[in-house]
């Protein structure tokens, strides 16, 4: 068995993604789970989780409260590697998503994604999308977003930039325990299920 064989065998079994290379994803799933480190835990690995700038917390609080610190550490993470993010964008309930899902399709505008209320990671508090800024200009495209996503991984959180369907460099989402083999969309059909009955998206 060759090396990149045995390394994309490592990541089947971590439930992550399967590309044979050891990147910061699979040594922070490898590290959590022979660790046996906590989500929790892993953020207090970053450290001080003091309020950030008046804009990103108020996005922050939309989220639940499982996970504003890893937005949070993700900012002061950045910060320390001389990168200024905000958090732009968190929770939306389904109604917004759906009034999204209609831009450039029945409403005016370019289309900005493709999932239904119900059908994105944001309706249920466990997402949020970064903006890079330099000074108070906020850049839409940077290489910078690039460098955070390694950040984030690092954190253990999932990045976007990583999906293989539609890259989304700005997003990043805390994917419960429960869900770590799971497919996006079984995911999300549990997420629905467990809201619907008013069942905690991490207990
Ligand atoms: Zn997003």
């Amino acid at each position: 068995m060759r090396i990149d064989e045995m390394i994309a065998a490592v990541q089947q079994e971590l439930g992550i993604g399967v590309d044979g290379k050891a990147g910061p994803e699979t040594w922070g799933a490898i590290y959590k789970k022979i660790c046996k480190v906590t989500q929790a835990e892993m953020v207090q690995v970053v450290g001080a989780l003091e309020p950030v700038d008046a804009r990103s917390e108020k996005t922050i609080a939309t989220l639940l409260p499982e996970v504003q610190p890893f937005a949070r550490a993700l900012v002061q993470k950045a910060s320390a590697n001389g990168m200024t993010i905000k958090i732009l964008s968190g929770l939306r309930t389904y109604e917004e998503q759906d009034a999204l899902y209609a831009q450039g399709r029945t409403a005016p505008g370019n289309k900005v994604t493709n999932a239904k209320g119900g059908f994105s990671n944001h309706n249920f508090g466990i997402a949020f999308d970064i903006g890079v800024f330099e000074g108070a200009k906020y850049l839409g495209d940077s290489p910078k977003y690039k460098a955070v996503g390694v950040l984030g991984m690092e954190l253990g959180l999932e990045w976007g930039g990583n999906w293989k369907t539609i890259v989304d460099q700005p997003h990043y989402q805390l994917r419960p325990v429960w869900a770590a083999n799971m497919t996006e969309r079984d995911m999300l059909a549990e997420l629905r299920a467990r809201k619907a009955s008013g069942k905690g998206a991490y207990s």
